[in-house]
């Protein structure tokens, strides 16, 4: 039997085999492109190194901010509108690439700049939005807590106490993606005097807070995740989130950023089945490369399809963002799905791989390591199943 090649589909080596990209507009595409060579040229070349080291990217933070892709309309002069789909499948490409990347852009553009937008007032927008577009401003997000993960939503234990115009945090926070050199931390805490959640803009350098960066991860090595302690910080009213009055406003910067991992789930997914796809045909056994045999072709076939599944499923929900309508169950729904068939699709990536499979220098045991935060930041698997399964029964099986 020749195991010469037939022809190969472009679309099939590059894992976007029902040709989602070709929905954008052609201007859309060169937004894309533009993100896809930066990525190539500058991110994929140290990605194995800096997870190797556990370091930041933050040499490149200069270089992310000439791609001006940072931001909404309305937060800075200048910024330029991208639908959903655009947005999604530059998530996508970024995971493709380096899922460590992708989380470090998405703490600060979704969660970090996204908490000053839908909570902030006006004023506090002006203020922070334009140099976080410039990324002269690095934000995070402080909502876990070491003692309190899944169930932020049914009560904080760091505290917040108002002292006229200044409030006084009290607590500790854990995960805190780039808390460790961000200028600015958005801490959601418990307001002693009505019990509800509320945020507050914590500024580096701010006396009481110290940010320190949790060693041994297994999983996105390239993010540094803070485990912070609130020592009698003070932060004055204007640092308070005017629009932050209960935790249903958290959950609004949460629905759109749940949205994004899917996406992240999805470059995941096709970083690892492109890295497997490459090796099969290349690795050689009982004389033939080992794409040749049946059943390692399957394995690449249910990595495309998991892949596509999940595509239709994102594309439908850009639909939903689009239209405004998209609600928190199904941002759950894509979330959990999404990244259930991830975990699926980096395990058969690593497996064609064999022993190679758990070494750095292949990229699939990176994949493979990174889909275990992604399953469960954002709110784990479980929790986004129960939030799903809430809509459909109208009853809530967790709080
Ligand atoms: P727990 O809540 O302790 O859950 C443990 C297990 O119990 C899970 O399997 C969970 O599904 C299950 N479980 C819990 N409750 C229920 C229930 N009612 N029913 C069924 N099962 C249940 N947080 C931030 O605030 N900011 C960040 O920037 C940030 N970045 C992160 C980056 C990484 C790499 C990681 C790994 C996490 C990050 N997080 C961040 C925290 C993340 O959101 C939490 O880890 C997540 O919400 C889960 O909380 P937990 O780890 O405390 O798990």
């Amino acid at each position: 039997m020749s195991t010469q090649h037939k022809k190969i589909d472009p679309a099939a080596v590059e894992g976007d085999f029902f040709r989602v990209k070709d929905l954008l507009s052609s201007q859309e595409r060169e937004t894309l492109e533009r993100v896809r060579t930066f990525l190539a040229e500058k991110v994929e070349p140290t990605a194995n190194e800096l997870w190797a080291r556990a370091e930041s990217p933050l040499h490149l933070m200069d270089a992310v901010r000439d791609l001006e892709i940072t931001g909404l309309p309305g937060d800075a002069p200048g910024v330029t509108g991208q639908s959903p789909l655009l947005k999604g499948l530059i998530s996508m490409e970024m995971a493709r690439t380096d899922p460590s990347f992708a989380t470090f852009y998405g703490v600060h553009n979704g969660l970090g700049m996204g908490s000053i937008r839908e909570c902030g007032s006006a004023e506090q927008q002006e203020r922070w939005l334009p140099q976080m577009v410039r990324w002269e401003k690095i934000g995070a997000f402080g909502l876990t807590e070491p003692l309190v993960g899944s169930g932020t939503a049914g009560g904080l234990l760091t505290t917040a106490r108002r002292e006229g115009d200044t409030w006084v945090l009290n607590g500790e926070k854990k995960w805190i993606g780039n808390a460790t050199f961000a200028d600015l931390v958005v801490i959601w805490a418990r307001d002693e005097a009505d019990d509800q959640v509320k945020g507050f803009v914590v500024e580096r350098g701010t006396p009481g807070f110290t940010a320190r960066k949790l060693e041994g991860k297994i999983a996105l090595r390239g993010v540094q995740n803070a485990h912070i302690v609130l020592a009698d910080v003070r932060v004055p009213e204007a640092n308070r989130l005017q629009r932050a009055e209960s935790f249903r406003d958290t959950a609004r910067v949460l629905k759109t950023t749940r949205g994004g991992v899917a996406w992240f789930a999805i470059g995941c997914s096709m970083g690892a089945y492109e890295a497997a796809r490459a090796y099969a045909v290349e690795r050689e056994q009982f004389g033939k490369p080992i794409a040749s045999f049946q059943l390692v072709q399957d394995l690449l076939s249910r990595m495309l399809a998991n892949i596509t599944a999940c595509q239709a499923l994102a594309v439908r929900m850009a639909g939903l963002q689009a239209d405004g309508t998209l609600n928190d169950a199904q941002a759950a729904l894509a979330k959990m799905f999404c990244t259930t068939r991830m975990r699926e699709t980096v395990a058969w990536a690593r497996e064609v791989f064999g022993a190679n499979g758990i070494l750095l220098e292949h990229k699939a045991a990176r994949f493979f390591a990174d889909a275990e935060a992604l399953y469960s930041y954002e709110g784990t698997r479980d929790m986004n199943s129960l939030i799903v399964g809430r809509a459909a029964t109208g009853i809530s099986a967790f709080v």
